[in-house]
């Protein structure tokens, strides 16, 4: 007899549009994320720019010590529920590579969606745990799965886009550009060179910090453009390779247990060895990010080794402009200071080492002029 158990389920495949959050990996992986779904003929839709009210509707429904940039997310998601997306792409990002990890936050985004979302919609969670050998092909088959995308070969062929468009980005912030016109150049497809060399930089830094902390302007309140306009020149992570990272990392006698942490002990280690030596560094982070705390304090234990400036920036919700602002100009004018005691101190030391030299020169003319008397 017929046994309705055993009945194969028949799913209806979803329609091929999809929502992508402004927010965690989407600063990172948008490139990515939009050439594998586009070539696959998706639309594809992101939340608007984070505002007060993304930030409002986030905090709401989260209890009140979640991190900063999850009540972000979570009101970019409900930002794309309103305009009307049902299916959104939530990744659980457990492992990058083998056990080196996402906190828990990341890995476990998609429960803490459904424990706290309680519009329905169609979410679209593939896992990518490493140590787990769930690995980068399995994690983009999953996703297809609910479309009805099931073909190995056609997934594979979507990720080569995806590659493409994602190290077109890359190649373009490593050399300089910066990140919005790389991302959007990435996104037409294009890649451009970087013919505009900015000059007349007094200082430089380099920032350790998320990508989604960093390059969402109202998480970081501009800082990068802040510190263009007060000439310090900027480094951040995409400016610098993950094998530098790594290496920049091993030579401080650490190792590296966060996905995340290229971002940051990575780009502060690598703008602390001697040969890309900045005058200062930067740590950007969130209130109540347990795994930002310990980069930090390592990194801090580090740059006071070297004697490299730090100066630690922690947002959350209430951080306002204006103590952001002072902070960063005190800061900012002590590098100031600090580099120009260091030429005043060069300087004495030339003045030490001319008289010697004009004495020489004395000397010497002295002999002559009585030569030529002779
Ligand atoms: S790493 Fe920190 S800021 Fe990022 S999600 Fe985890 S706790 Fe939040």
């Amino acid at each position: 007899m017929f046994n309705r158990d055993q009945k194969e389920e028949i799913i209806t495949p979803l329609p091929k549009k999809i929502g992508i959050p402004r927010a965690f990996s989407y600063y990172n992986n948008f490139p990515f994320y939009y050439g594998f779904f586009k070539s696959l003929g998706f639309e594809v839709v992101i939340s608007d720019k984070t505002t007060n009210k993304i930030i409002n509707d986030g905090s709401a429904v989260l209890v009140s010590d979640s991190c900063f940039p999850l009540k972000v997310y979570v009101g970019h998601l409900l930002n794309l529920l309103e305009k009307g997306v049902s299916t959104i792409f939530v990744p659980s990002l457990q492992s990058i590579s083998f056990k080196v990890n996402n906190c828990s936050k990341i890995r476990g985004l998609p429960e803490i969606i459904r424990n706290v979302v309680d519009i329905p919609f169609n979410m679209i969670e593939p896992t990518l745990d490493k140590t787990e050998e769930i690995g980068f092909y399995d994690f983009w088959e999953e996703t297809l799965k609910p479309f009805g995308i099931t073909d190995k070969k056609v997934v594979k062929r979507a990720t080569k886009a995806g590659w493409e468009m994602y190290d077109n980005f890359l190649a373009m912030t490593h050399s300089g550009i910066d990140y919005k016109l790389a991302l959007s150049t990435a996104l037409e497809g294009r890649k451009i060179n970087n013919t505009s060399r900015k000059e007349g930089y007094w200082l430089s830094v380099a920032i350790m910090a998320h990508g989604y902390n960093l390059f969402d302007e109202r998480i970081s309140m501009k800082l990068i453009e802040k510190l263009d306009k007060m000439k310090v020149k900027v480094y951040t992570s995409l400016q610098v390779s993950p094998t530098e990272a790594k290496s920049a990392i091993e030579g401080l006698g650490e190792i590296q247990y966060w996905a995340n942490e290229f971002e940051l002990t990575g780009t502060a280690a690598h703008f602390m060895k001697r040969e890309n030596r900045v005058d200062g560094i930067i740590a950007l982070s969130a209130f109540g990010c347990g795994p930002d705390s310990l980069m930090v304090d390592e990194i801090a234990y580090h740059a006071k080794r070297v004697q490299m400036p730090l100066l630690h920036l922690t947002i959350d919700e209430h951080t306002g402009e204006a103590g952001f602002m002072t902070r960063l100009d005190a800061f900012v004018d002590m590098l100031w200071r600090k580099k120009r005691m260091n030429i005043v101190k060069n300087i004495n030391n030339l003045d030490l080492v001319q008289p010697q030299e004009s004495e020489k020169e004395t000397k010497q003319t002295k002999f002559s002029q009585s030569i030529t008397k002779f």
